[in-house]
């Protein structure tokens, strides 16, 4: 139901700040039993607090699924463990380990192919083949890569990697002594058709308060607050309706207007060759998707730095 909800882009996520600590906790406990019934032995590392930018349900969701395959393909006596390790700038890596049969290299993709069981439909253990499809799924509407390492016959990682959300608290109202030189918002419009990804980066940017985030979800709606609000900057997805982001590229270099606003491409296509046709085309720079969020700041960074717009 939620593979086909996604699908028809019908699932609604309520991304934002959420401890991740207790998420965990509560996916653990819901593959206790089997965890005690194997004789497996579970050892958790993540932090006692850990704030990130997530949708509380669904990522316990994943978790659950990772979890109970690394009980049903373990062995007995065996044991999980699970830890978070910074990764790249303001994502964590979350990594649940096995020591179970492991995945060959071959089979490695296939895991993420909705009703393949890769041979585990010949054994007792119990699945429909869908658990990993939909963790994948739900880690791309939330922004966040899942994937594997696997070494045959030793064990098996899977690993996610989510953005952090700073302080869980909301952040203190400036004081007067600095308020001048913080009141300096920089203004950024984002044209994304794509809901999920738009309310991503919506909560990415509610933790910002120095940066204020438009939203447009067509060419046309991009070019009427272009014009009317003087956005600091673009992020222009590529893959729109109607007008494709090189199409709104040439009409915001064509209009005296907008024609000095940096613009920023996000795609899903970033081969060298996109990112060459991209930059050739205009873009200040080009971005692959999933949205990294920290990739994304430092090219705003730079594209404002090099228009003179100051470093704030
Ligand atoms: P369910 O829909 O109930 O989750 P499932 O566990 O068979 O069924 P997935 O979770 O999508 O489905 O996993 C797909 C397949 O990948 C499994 O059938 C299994 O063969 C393999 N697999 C998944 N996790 C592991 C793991 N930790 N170690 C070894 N093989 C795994
Ligand atoms: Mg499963």
């Amino acid at each position: 139901l939620d593979l086909s909800r996604i699908e028809a882009g019908k699932l609604v996520l309520d991304i934002k700040p959420v401890d991740f600590a207790p998420v965990l906790q509560q996916a653990i406990q819901f593959v206790q039993a089997s965890i005690d019934r194997h004789g497996i032995t579970l050892t958790n590392h993540c932090p006692s607090s850990l704030p990130i930018v997530a949708d509380a349900t669904r990522m316990r969701q994943i978790l659950v699924n990772l979890l109970s395959n690394a009980v049903k393909y373990n062995r007995e006596g065996g044991s999980i463990t699970i830890d978070c390790e910074p990764a790249a700038a303001g994502l964590v890596r979350i990594r649940v380990t096995d020591t179970g049969v492991g995945i060959t290299a071959e089979n490695m993709a296939a895991v993420f192919t909705p009703f393949e069981r890769l041979g585990a439909e010949k054994t007792a253990v119990e699945g429909t083949g869908i658990g990993l499809a939909l963790s994948r799924q739900l880690a791309g509407l939330m922004g966040m890569q899942l994937d594997l390492t696997s070494r045959p016959g030793a064990g098996t990682t899977f690993w996610l990697e989510a953005p952090l959300a700073g302080d869980l608290d909301p952040p203190a109202p400036p004081s007067p002594a600095t308020s001048a030189a913080t009141t300096a918002v920089i203004t950024i419009l984002y044209v994304e058709d794509n809901a999920a990804n738009l309310r991503v980066m919506e909560a990415l940017f509610r933790r910002r308060p120095n940066l204020r985030l438009l939203s447009a979800t067509n060419g046309e709606l991009a070019l009427d607050i272009a014009r009317q609000q003087q956005p600091d900057a673009i992020l222009l997805d590529i893959h729109l309706p109607e007008m494709d982001g090189y199409a709104v590229l040439a009409r915001l270099k064509s209009d005296a207007a907008t024609h000095r606003i940096p613009v920023l491409a996000l795609s899903a296509d970033a081969l060298v060759a996109d990112r060459e046709r991209g930059l050739r085309a205009g873009f200040d720079d080009y971005l692959g998707k999933p949205v990294v969020f920290a990739d994304v700041l430092s090219a705003l960074r730079k594209a404002l730095l090099a228009r003179g717009v100051g470093p704030r």
